[in-house]
């Protein structure tokens, strides 16, 4: 049987538990963590938690993350190249794109993706802001950044055809295999478009089919 924990530990691990990937066990052991700390650091973590909620708004400019209104950090960066525009989906996948530490264009956050059967369509998307963002520098390069399943799809070729003649061209970042992974463990789609979007070794010797 388990133990009864008073109503307010209770109502803190249902809290935790609502935080990604944190299940019953993880979030009673932080709960109880939070409860038996003798120093202050749960009300400096309380404190935190609210400023963060109270400051942390979408960039005007391109949806990331930012504090105020203020243009987010990667906006006011002056290094980045403006001709240059990624489109994600969320302003969470602007964070592993920063990691991999590649790409130094600027990025334009659409608050989801086309979804019929979640009654998402092209108007409850950021789309107004990214037409005037293209519009306004022609010669720059949108790289529509997003996911590889049907909706995602179907976002990119809705862009593609939204933004055509708009800009100076309009690319994906090439799909294929895991890095480590062997061939035995990728499916036949992603094995299919990474032949399709093979790159030469040599690049004087050309590749047929290849980054079309
Ligand atoms: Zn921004």
């Amino acid at each position: 049987m388990p133990v009864a924990l008073p109503p307010a530990l209770q109502r803190l691990c249902e809290a935790l538990r609502k935080l990604p990937g944190v299940g019953p066990r993880n979030a009673e052991r932080m709960a109880l963590a939070l409860v038996r700390s003798p120093s202050g650091w749960p009300e400096s973590l309380a404190d935190s938690l609210v400023a963060a909620r109270r400051v942390v708004r979408p960039c005007v400019s391109c949806g990331f993350f930012t504090e105020g209104d203020s243009l987010c950090a990667v906006c006011r960066d002056t290094a980045r190249d403006p001709a240059q525009i990624c489109v994600v989906e969320n302003a969470t996948d602007v964070i592993p794109i920063e990691r991999a530490s590649v790409y130094h264009g600027l990025y334009h956050c659409l608050g989801g993706k086309i979804s019929p059967l979640d009654g998402v369509g092209p108007e409850n998307l950021n789309l107004p802001r990214l037409v005037e963002r293209v519009s306004a520098a022609p010669g720059c390069e949108v790289i529509l950044a997003l996911g590889t399943d049907v909706e995602g799809e179907t976002t990119a070729l809705y862009l593609a055809d939204l933004l055509r003649g708009k800009s100076r061209s309009i690319t994906r970042p090439a799909q294929g295999l895991p890095f480590g992974g062997t061939l035995e463990v990728a499916d036949a789609l992603t094995l299919g478009r990474a032949l399709t979007h093979r790159t030469a070794l040599h690049p004087e010797i050309s590749v047929e089919n290849g980054g079309k």
